[in-house]
């Protein structure tokens, strides 16, 4: 997992208290890749240069439950982000 070098300790699964920009795209790093695992099945969307574990067949319904999902997520925290 990639590490804020300012805030090693920082762990992903939690908001991010500051306002640090490498800890907030840690962040929504992590939460695409937890909505490619529960909707697409995807264990990671890191580039592992290769095609047979690069490309997926998908099916465009879960596509769109994972699409959904991540406006949904950045709709809460952009409203989590204005109601404090
Ligand atoms: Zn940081």
């Amino acid at each position: 997992m990639i590490k804020c070098k300012k805030h090693p300790k920082y762990k992903a699964k939690f908001k991010p208290r500051s306002k640090c920009e490498n800890c907030r795209l840690i962040y929504i790093d992590t939460r695409l890749s937890k909505i490619a695992l529960e909707n697409l099945g995807m264990e990671t969307l890191e580039t592992r240069w290769s095609d047979k574990i690069d490309f997926h067949n998908v099916a465009v319904w879960n596509i769109k439950n994972a699409l959904w999902m991540a406006y949904y997520c950045g709709k809460q925290d952009f409203k989590n982000s204005i109601d404090k």
